[in-house]
C-alpha cells in the first residue's frame, strides 16, 4: 500500500517527516535507501525507487543509509531491537553493556535508538520495565523484597532509591500508583504512541519522530505520573480494535478512554464520539450539538486539543465548504481516515 507517486516525490522533496515509516525511498546510483524526511542531498527523481518497508529495499539489494538510518525507525523496530527488548523481559538480571557487546550490539546505538524512539536512553527503559514489573508484583500481594529479587536488585535499599526515583514513591504505597504504561503501535500510516492508565487509554498520536520527546514529556507533566513501558489490558484491546478498523472489520471502539479535559472540552470529546462512521459534521454543526452554536472557533480548539486520536474521531470534522479543515497528524492521514471509512477504493489521494 504505498501512496500515488506524485505524492511521494512531494513528500521526499520537502523532506517531510509525517511519511516516515509510510514509505522508503532508494536511489538507484547510489544503491543506498533513505527515510524520506532524510537530510542527504536530494537524488534525482528518475533514479528513485519507492518500497513499502526496509526488509523489501533490502531484498531489493538496497544498504541503508547511514545518515537517516531507516533501519532504525520507531514504529518498525529493527530486529536487533526486537531481540534486545526480548532480553530484557526475559532476562533475570539487567543487562549490561558488556552483555550488548555479547549480542553484537554497539551500547552508544542502543542508547541513541531508544532515546529516539521512546525518550529514555535503554539502560533508563530497562529499568523502568524492571520496575513495572515489581509495582505489577506488589500489587498482586508479593513482598517488596520478593519483588526487587525477581526484578534483578541487588539489595532492597538500592531497589527502594530506584523506585522511589522513578515513581517518586515508596513500594509501600504501591497500591495508590497508576503509572502511564506506554508501546508503540504500527499503522498504515505509520507509527503511533499510545498510553494507558488503569482507567483506560489516555494518548493515541502519530509521533513523527522529532515531536516524540515532547509529546511524553507534555503527557508526563499533564498527569503527573511516571511513564513506564509496556502494555495493559487496555492497550491490547486498542492494539486490536486499531487492526481491526484499519482492515475495515470495525466501524466502532468499545476500549474504555481516560480523557480528562475541561468541561467543554469533554462535551466537544463525547460529541465526536457521536460522529457515525463514515459520516462527517461541519465544526458549526459540532458547536451546536454542545449547545455553543456561536462557538465555532472554540468547537476547533478543543477538537484540535484531543489526545486520542482515530478512536475520538477529531478527523470527521470538516470544514462546511466541504474543504479538509485541519488535523495535527496532517492533513494526508485525515483524507485517508475519511477515506478508508468511506470505503473508498483509492486510500491514497492526495490531500
Ligand atoms: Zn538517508
Amino acid at each position: 500500500m504505498l501512496p500515488p507517486e506524485t505524492e511521494m516525490l512531494k513528500a521526499w522533496q520537502h523532506r517531510d517527516e509525517t511519511y516516515d515509516g509510510v514509505f522508503y525511498l532508494a536511489v538507484r546510483t547510489t544503491g543506498i535507501f533513505c527515510c524520506p524526511s532524510c537530510p542527504a542531498r536530494r537524488p534525482r527523481p528518475e533514479n528513485v525507487e519507492y518500497f513499502n518497508s526496509p526488509r523489501q529495499a533490502l531484498a531489493a539489494g538496497y544498504r541503508p543509509c547511514l545518515r537517516c538510518r531507516p533501519m532504525e525507525r520507531p514504529g518498525s523496530p529493527p530486529d536487533w531491537v526486537k531481540d534486545l527488548v526480548r532480553r530484557v523481559e526475559t532476562a533475570s538480571s539487567p543487562l549490561r553493556d558488556q552483555d550488548l557487546r555479547d549480542m553484537n550490539i554497539d551500547p552508544a546505538r542502543a542508547r541513541r535508538y531508544f532515546k529516539r524512539s521512546h525518550g529514555m536512553t535503554f539502560h533508563a527503559y530497562q529499568r523502568a520495565w524492571r520496575l513495572g514489573g515489581a509495582l505489577h508484583q506488589i500489587r498482586q500481594g508479593d513482598q517488596p523484597d520478593q519483588a526487587a529479587a525477581d526484578a534483578g536488585f541487588q539489595s532492597l535499599s538500592g531497589f527502594r532509591d530506584a523506585f522511589g526515583r522513578h515513581f517518586e514513591t515508596t513500594p509501600g504505597r504501591a497500591d495508590d500508583l497508576d503509572p502511564i504504561v506506554t508501546r508503540m503501535l504500527e499503522s498504515p500510516l505509520g507509527p503511533l504512541l499510545a498510553c494507558a492508565t488503569s482507567s483506560g487509554v489516555c494518548l493515541l498520536e502519530f509521533t513523527d519522530r522529532r515531536m516524540l520527546a515532547t509529546q511524553i514529556s507534555t503527557l508526563r507533566r499533564h498527569f503527573k505520573r511516571p511513564i513506564t513501558p509496556g502494555t495493559n489490558s487496555h492497550l491490547d484491546q486498542l492494539a486490536e480494535e486499531l487492526e481491526e478498523y484499519f482492515a475495515r472489520d470495525r466501524t466502532e471502539f468499545t476500549v474504555t478512554l481516560d480523557a480528562p479535559g475541561t468541561p467543554f472540552q469533554v462535551r466537544i470529546w463525547s460529541a465526536l464520539q457521536r460522529i457515525p462512521y463514515g459520516e462527517t459534521w461541519s465544526y458549526e454543526q459540532l458547536a451546536s450539538t454542545v449547545g455553543s452554536p456561536g462557538g465555532c472557533r472554540a468547537a476547533g480548539r478543543a477538537n484540535g486539543m484531543n489526545r486520542i486520536a482515530i478512536v475520538i474521531p477529531c478527523h470527521r470534522v470538516v470544514n462546511k465548504s466541504g474543504s479538509l479543515g485541519g488535523y495535527g497528524g496532517g492533513l494526508r492521514r485525515k483524507q485517508f481516515l475519511l477515506d478508508l471509512e468511506t470505503g473508498a477504493d483509492h486510500l491514497w489521494s492526495d490531500a
